[in-house]
């Protein structure tokens, strides 16, 4: 293949206990999973259907050793949301719930960074969320844990902290909807592709972080991240 320009580096993550990269496709992440975030965020959690928002790839970050991340411009509000996030390993469309944990190739620890102050004027005053959220580096996210190692994530503790101090802390079992669900129902919208990661959603506690601050995101039976940000 000849290129006409330079094309850029595919985004990839670390897979823990092998070489082998995951190549990074799209970036689907759920708004509103966990009722008690959605009450922070003024809104009633219930069972409406999921919705989602997108980052480009090049959002994510090899978070599998301590890594940086640039303060983003624009800002004065930039915002730690810690997430599970899901490694599409087998495409699809119209997946059962059933079938779905089936196209999961593993599981990682991820930051969704988030502009607050840019994502409410989006949504306040009925605008796309791209400034607030779809940004270069804002999603960093540790080693992939894939499904033949370590099985399936539904429950055990989620939590950030913040230069060692309590910020974010749940429970995956308190996602709205579950990971199947999220599958199952994206899948309806757009055809699913190896590569496809879906961050699904976070908990309450979100709050902001500064340059200097060292973010620590973990999940039971994973591979935390340590992820610091500079000016
Ligand atoms: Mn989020």
């Amino acid at each position: 293949m000849n290129y006409a320009i330079e094309p850029v580096t595919l985004p990839t993550l670390t897979v823990a206990g092998i070489s082998e990269r995951f190549p990074v496709n799209r970036i689907f992440c759920v708004g509103r999973n966990y009722a008690a975030h959605a009450r922070e965020m003024g809104k009633d959690p219930d069972r409406d259907p999921p919705f989602f928002f997108m980052k480009p790839a090049n959002a994510a970050v090899d978070a599998s050793s301590p890594v940086t991340i640039p303060y983003p411009p624009k800002t004065n509000s930039f915002h730690h949301e810690i997430e599970l996030v899901v490694a599409i390993g087998k495409g699809g469309r119209n997946i059962t719930v059933a079938d779905a944990l089936s196209h999961v190739y593993g599981y990682g620890v991820g930051l969704d960074m988030t502009r607050r102050d840019l994502q409410l004027d989006a949504r306040d005053k009925g605008r796309p969320w791209e400034f607030g959220k779809s940004f270069s580096r804002s999603a960093p996210i540790g080693a992939l844990s894939r499904v033949a190692d370590s099985g399936h994530v539904a429950e055990g503790a989620i939590s950030v902290t913040v230069n060692g101090g309590a910020r974010q802390s749940s429970d995956i079992a308190k996602l709205i909807w579950s990971v199947s669900e999220c599958i199952a129902y994206l899948s309806e919208y757009e055809t699913l592709e190896p590569g496809d990661l879906i961050m699904t959603g976070t908990p309450e506690g979100v709050n902001a972080v500064l340059a200097g601050d060292v973010m620590q995101g973990n999940i039971a039976g994973l591979a935390g991240i340590s992820v610091a940000v500079r000016a």
